[in-house]
């Protein structure tokens, strides 16, 4: 850790959570979802819908997505909307169509959890679980996530700092659960242009503090699929460990987030950019 002319460790006046920190374990911890390791020498890519919609939707998808590298499928069943009045996601039913297409391209699947309630259910079809920005200090939530087997994607609420940030993840830990990958997906700041602002200073910041697996979302953190290839290179180039990006077979037609999804054609195009990237900072992608 940088020192200051008075020898005080800099990190802004926090002290980092025990189990999340350096201290605890120099090592960077790499989290395995179904033989995927995220931490290590890969840039693993996580691509998918925002939600799951149909059979068709998710399959057309993730062929592509394979093809292209991804390494991890994601698509929401339950979706966290603004309002009451939007598409809420299909349920146990998009966890099903989830768990399918799992089996026809051997990809492992990320969904969301909103609700303790939906936790056994959730675990029971997806290799990862994660919790999304609305409920990062959802702390009934994290400490049941924390008692769950499988490997959590924790993403930064959007209003969190960084200290806040590595708390939620302390939570997770603290129930016995290491397998824990902290996703920077943008914050609110007086700026409008973008729906988010993304925070790639955190990457640096997160992977100094912690030894967990970091990964970006330009999806969200930019809501704008012009911009999200530059930022997804960006975030390799800062030393992300991976991405999670929106991507749909027919953006236009989206009933979530279309604004921000990649097309297929265009998620290819940016894997061959990405690996680029990657070989220039060190690392690979499939
Ligand atoms: C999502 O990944 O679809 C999502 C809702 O993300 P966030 O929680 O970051 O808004
Ligand atoms: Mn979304």
């Amino acid at each position: 850790m940088d020192t200051n002319s008075c020898d005080i460790p800099v990190n802004h006046g926090f002290s980092v959570p025990a189990r999340v920190s350096r201290d605890s374990n120099p090592e960077d911890t790499i989290v395995n979802i179904k033989g995927v390791e995220v931490g290590g020498s890969e840039v693993v890519v996580i691509a998918g819908p925002c939600a799951v919609e149909s059979h068709e939707q998710l399959f057309e998808t993730a062929k592509a997505i394979k093809a292209g590298g991804a390494g991890i499928l994601r698509g929401g069943a339950f979706k966290p909307r603004s309002s009451p009045y939007s598409f809420q996601g299909m349920g146990e039913d998009g966890l099903k169509l989830l768990s399918d297409i799992r089996k026809e391209f051997g990809l492992p699947v990320v969904t969301e959890v909103m609700d303790t309630r939906q936790v056994e259910l959730v675990v029971s079809y997806a290799d990862m679980i994660q919790i999304g920005s609305r409920n990062m200090q959802n702390y009934p939530l994290l400490k049941e996530a924390g008692m769950c087997k499988k490997p959590v994607l924790l993403k930064r609420g959007m209003m969190s700092t960084i200290e806040e940030f590595l708390l939620a993840a302390e939570y997770i830990l603290n129930q016995g659960n290491e397998q824990v990958i902290l996703c920077e997906r943008g914050i609110r700041t007086f700026e409008t242009s973008t729906r988010n602002t993304l925070d790639l200073s955190a990457v640096p910041m997160l992977k100094r503090l912690c030894h967990l697996p970091v990964i970006v979302d330009p999806s969200h953190g930019t809501g704008l699929r012009w911009m999200v290839p530059s930022m997804a290179k960006a975030a390799v180039a800062v030393g992300a460990d991976g991405l999670i990006m929106e991507v749909h077979y027919k953006p236009e037609e989206a009933l979530c987030d279309g604004q921000q999804s990649l097309s297929l054609n265009e998620f290819t195009q940016l894997m061959a950019d990405l690996r680029k990237i990657a070989v220039a900072v060190g690392r690979e992608i499939r």
